[in-house]
């Protein structure tokens, strides 16, 4: 049975859609998809030679190979011109990672209307990407599982919604989330309670040092004070 975590991700694959799924490892969401939905085809990209055997003997298990193209390559790379993919998904790895691949291969974007990001730390970096490169955020879960907090963040190009607020802090509407602040969901609650409790021990700790880092303690102080306003 696929993780809540990967049905989430697959629940935002459009029908008719050609997917990139960048670090797919067992190629188990690709799967998942071309078998629910006869429509879609994907291709799996990975970097490393262990993850792509794995994905190659899970696309062969399904008897997936037709409509399932693994590939070895670093990030966007795998994915040429001619290939047509209108979506991509980069899930289960740090924030800074998915923003330098998205960043690396912008010119592999030209067709691709809608990203799946899925960060495991480090969501800001993620949402300030898609801004940068006019991706607009249209939706954001944010889920637990096996005592694992994960956020899922879609965004697609072109579209006119902008979903952050002019009169609240960019900074800090790309750390929480603009939707997910406004949801202020169990699990969201519980997520910026914990980041709260390290962040303060962090500080605590910072400010009995010698020599202070004046200017990180300074943003920590300001985004505690965000994580205070949020949890009230
Ligand atoms: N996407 C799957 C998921 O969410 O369950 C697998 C996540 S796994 C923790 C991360 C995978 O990304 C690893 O298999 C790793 O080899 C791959 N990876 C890391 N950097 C990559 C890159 N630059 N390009 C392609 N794959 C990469």
């Amino acid at each position: 049975k696929l993780s809540k975590r990967l049905q989430t991700i697959a629940s935002f694959i459009s029908s008719n859609s050609l997917f990139a799924d960048i670090g797919s490892d067992h190629a188990y969401l690709p799967c998942y998809v071309c078998l629910s939905d006869q429509t879609v085809q994907a291709i799996a990209g990975e970097v490393k030679e262990g993850p792509l055997k794995r994905a190659q003997e899970t696309v062969e298990y399904y008897d997936l190979s037709e409509r399932i193209d693994v590939r070895l390559g670093n990030g966007l790379q795998i994915i040429n011109e001619n290939d047509h993919v209108n979506e991509v998904v980069i899930a289960g790895m740090g924030g800074s990672l998915i923003a330098n691949i998205m960043e690396e291969g912008k010119n592999k974007l030209s067709a691709v209307h809608k990203i799946i990001a899925q960060p495991n730390i480090h969501a800001s970096s993620v949402r300030k990407t898609f801004l940068a490169n006019n991706y607009s955020l249209i939706n954001e879960i944010i889920l637990m599982e096996n005592n694992h907090i994960y956020e899922v963040l879609v965004a697609e190009r072109d579209s006119t919604v902008n979903i952050y607020d002019p009169a609240e802090h960019l900074g800090k509407q790309l750390m929480f989330g603009p939707l997910l602040m406004q949801e202020k969901s169990p699990v969201f609650i519980k997520k910026w309670q914990d980041e709260r409790k390290k962040l303060l021990h962090i500080t605590s700790n910072m400010e009995k040092a010698k020599n202070k880092e004046e200017t990180k303690l300074h943003l920590y102080k300001k985004q505690l004070q965000w994580m205070e306003e949020v949890l009230t």
